[in-house]
């Protein structure tokens, strides 16, 4: 009986080999895997054995019966293969013919241009262009710049906490609410004197409106150094001034708290469309608030490992999307993340 069985076996091997097509493969299949087939065959002559026998008869058989599947299936890849290869040599590609739908370049995101042009006025005034995470540490983002939990100033800037990447204890991980967050990354990986902007989104858990959206991109600047003055902090408002709005564009600075400066500014523009005289886009005041900065506080500095006895600096955050949106006249915020080519085909 098990010699019977390995001759089945040693036939099915022998027999495949010569198949040349699939349909001899499966004719072959069947007949000696089928419900006619031979192993079939076998294994009823197996039912007249006695007990013990049948059982190491039937392992044997099953052993078989393996072997035989295993040997089909290979060759039923093989014919696979061999037809997705004539199928793919078959298919002509006529490379000279137009391709569908109109050419189009695409262009740089508006907000990217602007960043582009500040990028150069201040690489032109000694600036390094640095960079930093996006999912940041509530210390850098909020406990560096002087802003303790429980500050009232964390209830303005409410953003996206991402559970399960605490780095330590009571340091959770957040979407960072502003650029300033590379604040005290920056000195400490450069030390003084420093000269820096940091361009970058920035995110915000808000309500989303004409007004308010939940991405949106600043641009950061740091100076620190021996003997920087508030004065240096007017001349380079001046400078981006006259940049970006024509030379002697006016400007001025009202006093306003932010927790790390000391003292800070809102720094505004005259409005480059009325002229002073008040309009929509100024809501008539003649002025655009686009410039926040401030004498960078001592708390930020020593958290630096600068020490604000010897060293002293500004810093502002220049809303990048607000000076976008300023720039061409664009009156709903939520065009710029929105990805819709309607919009960006205009840039
Ligand atoms: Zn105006």
């Amino acid at each position: 009986m098990k010699k019977e069985l390995d001759q089945l076996k040693k036939e099915f091997l022998t027999l495949v080999e010569r198949v040349s097509d699939r349909d001899s493969l499966e004719t072959l299949h069947n007949e000696f895997l089928g419900r006619k087939g031979k192993l079939k065959g076998a294994m009823q002559e197996m039912a007249k054995l006695a007990d013990g026998e049948r059982k190491a008869i039937g392992k044997i058989a099953n052993e078989v019966k393996e072997a035989i599947e295993i040997a089909y299936g290979g060759h039923q890849a093989q014919f696979n293969k061999q037809e997705r290869e004539h199928a793919m040599g078959s298919e002509w590609v006529d490379v000279t013919q137009p391709g569908l739908g109109e050419n189009s370049k695409g262009s740089i995101h508006p907000v990217t241009q602007v960043q582009q042009d500040l990028e150069d006025l201040f690489t032109s005034m000694g600036f390094m262009v640095l960079d930093g995470p996006e999912l940041e540490s509530d210390y850098y983002n909020f406990t560096a710049l002087n802003i303790p939990p429980a500050h009232p100033a964390r209830d303005m800037q409410d953003t996206f906490y991402v559970e399960g990447h605490e780095k330590k204890e009571g340091d959770k991980w957040v979407m960072r609410t502003q650029t300033s967050s590379v604040q005290v990354r920056a000195l400490r990986e450069y030390g003084v004197p420093i000269r820096a902007i940091i361009p970058g989104r920035c995110f915000r858990n808000e309500a989303t409106d004409a007004r308010h959206e939940h991405t949106f991109h600043q641009l950061e600047g740091l100076v620190v150094g021996k003997g920087i003055t508030f004065a240096d902090m007017k001349g380079v408002f001046q400078a981006v001034a006259d940049y970006l709005y024509g030379k002697g564009t006016k400007i001025r600075l009202m006093p306003k708290f932010y927790p790390f400066v000391e003292p800070g500014v809102r720094g505004e523009l005259e409005c480059f469309l009325c002229k002073g005289k008040g309009c929509r886009v100024c809501k008539q005041s003649g002025w655009l608030e686009v410039m926040p900065g401030g004498m960078v506080h001592p708390n930020v500095l020593r958290e630096g490992g600068i020490d604000p006895e010897v060293y002293s600096g500004f810093a502002f955050g220049f809303g990048l999307t607000r000076l976008v949106m300023l720039k061409y006249g664009i009156d709903d915020i939520r065009h710029l993340e929105s990805g819709d080519l309607r919009f960006l085909k205009q840039f």
